[in-house]
């Protein structure tokens, strides 16, 4: 069955036209990955662990199923990569922190489980920064992933790794998480498509928590057509997370959308994301975005989001708070003895020298923030205010929602930046998602798509992502619209 159509450059839906059609095995598929994470992953540092074995076996028990002419779903033989704070079990999950370097998933997440269902292959973990904080991977304790189309500059964060894993076709697609743009600016920076689903939509079940009010699990892909198929497998109630929905998608409109219905959609342009800090190529590409939109027929408004301002600092106080309660559990006894045996008096002691030694950086920054917001007589002063500006967040989305179908805004105010030209300032790595941000607040579902396929970019240019945010449960809307884009 040799072939000589260079299998890494397939998408998902092309890949599972091929299998069928029995053009190429899906080991060979797999295969062909692995040959090139060889050749490019100690570069780009986007996985942590690969599982070749597993891998090649998930391929085989496929091409056997392809040969007995049995039904086999979207994604059967689909080699995909998978953020190392998502579980598997049995292979390491390490969040990309010294304090779980020795853990082994005991247990599948619930998205995992779905695509074991759909007989998905899973190449390897990737890198992310420590427990998902931060937005260009350098928090990651395992070293930066590069950006593939630069590798001076980062690939963008949390969910770094995954993205640069698909943008450099060492994986057909990946899985992210995204709190507060995790996958949605990565994927702006590499050129890939990324979704935030509605909160709600995806399991959390088995996905190491950050901020447990805003995580979801989404798709990066190389087309929208793909996020669609990936989405719709992943997507679902699942009774071991409390905060997953039992909401019906309709599967076709999401699959296969009525585009004479997607055309008829009006598109808000909010004010308040246009500002003028923005670097000028990511204001003129979204602009050529918008023209490529209207010319297809659409109809945009411009409306006005004001508390669009406070996001960024609500934010900020929410997210460590959680993140303080979420990481008490990590004291470097359960899930794994840290890596380096530590001396200690007694066990206070080694709860301090573990943690002091396998937390970084950003995550003892938001652990000492979370504690202070959360701490009786600051409580009210900050994270329950906090919470009330978010609450004004979500019902100004929600109002704009009654004059507009969807909204289009850039992803960042910025394209990729050189590596550690943001390490030592938190503070402007934070604002790297201050457009990402706000959506996530109000549970609405999210996009980044590519302003240009990478096959048009100049040999010096960078990715720049549109961002399309829709109504809760309406992805179908975000992805038609995409569609049509990209077609
Ligand atoms: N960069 C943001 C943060 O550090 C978002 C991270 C994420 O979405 N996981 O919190």
């Amino acid at each position: 069955m040799m072939t000589k159509e260079p299998l890494h450059n397939l998408t998902l839906a092309s890949f599972h036209e091929g299998l069928l059609a029995k053009r190429f095995s899906a080991l060979e598929m797999t295969q062909a990955h692995f040959d090139r994470i060889e050749a490019h992953n100690p570069e780009i540092n986007a996985y942590l662990s690969v599982a070749r074995n597993e891998a090649e076996r998930q391929a085989e028990a496929v091409d056997v199923a392809v040969a007995r002419d049995e039904a086999v779903g979207p994604l059967a033989g689909a080699p995909l990569a998978i953020k190392d704070c998502i579980l598997v079990k049995g292979l390491p999950a390490t969040a990309a922190s010294k304090i779980l370097e020795e853990y082994v998933a005991s247990y599948d997440a619930g998205v995992i489980g779905r695509l074991k269902d759909e007989q998905a292959v899973f190449l390897g973990k990737t890198n992310l920064d420590e427990f998902a904080m931060g937005g260009s991977t350098e928090n990651s304790a395992f070293g930066p992933t590069k950006n593939p189309r630069d590798l001076t500059r980062v690939a963008g964060g949390s969910s770094g790794g995954s993205v640069a894993a698909v943008a450099a076709h060492l994986a057909v697609a990946a899985l992210g998480t995204d709190t507060g743009g995790s996958i949605r600016l990565p994927s702006s920076f590499c050129g890939t498509v990324g979704m935030s689903p509605t909160y709600g939509a995806v399991s959390r079940s088995g996905v190491i928590a950050m901020a447990s009010s805003l995580d979801q699990v989404g798709p990066i892909t190389k087309t929208v057509e793909d996020a669609a198929v990936l989405f719709n497998a992943i997507r679902g109630h699942d009774p071991l997370d409390a905060t997953s929905a039992a909401t019906a998608y309709d599967e076709r409109e999401l699959l296969s959308p009525d585009f004479k219905k997607t055309k008829q959609l009006v598109i808000g342009l909010p004010k308040e994301y246009f500002t003028d800090g923005m670097e000028p190529e990511v204001r003129l590409e979204v602009a050529k975005s918008v023209e490529r939109l209207k010319a297809l027929g659409f109809s945009f408004k411009e409306i006005s989001l004001p508390h669009t301002k406070y996001a960024l600092s609500v934010y900020y106080i929410i997210v460590p708070a959680e993140v303080s309660s979420n990481l008490a559990r990590f004291d470097g006894i359960r899930y794994a003895a840290p890596a380096k045996a530590v001396h200690a008096d007694n066990l206070t002691d080694l709860y301090f020298k573990n943690r002091g030694a396998g937390f970084g950086a950003e995550a003892k920054r938001r652990i000492i923030l979370g504690t202070f917001v959360l701490s009786s007589g600051y409580y009210d002063a900050y994270y329950e205010k906090a919470q009330r500006v978010r609450a004004l967040i979500r019902r100004e989305f929600e109002d704009a929602f009654k004059g507009v179908d969807v909204m289009l805004t850039p992803v960042a105010p910025m394209r990729a930046f050189k590596i550690g030209a943001r390490a030592d300032d938190p503070l402007s790595m934070y604002l790297a998602d201050v457009l990402a941000i706000p959506a996530k607040l109000g549970g609405f579902p999210a996009i980044s798509i590519p302003t240009k396929p990478a096959a048009e970019l100049a040999p010096d240019e960078l990715p720049v992502g549109f961002q399309l945010i829709g109504r809760k449960w309406r992805e179908a809307d975000i992805l038609g619209i995409g569609r049509l884009y990209e077609k």
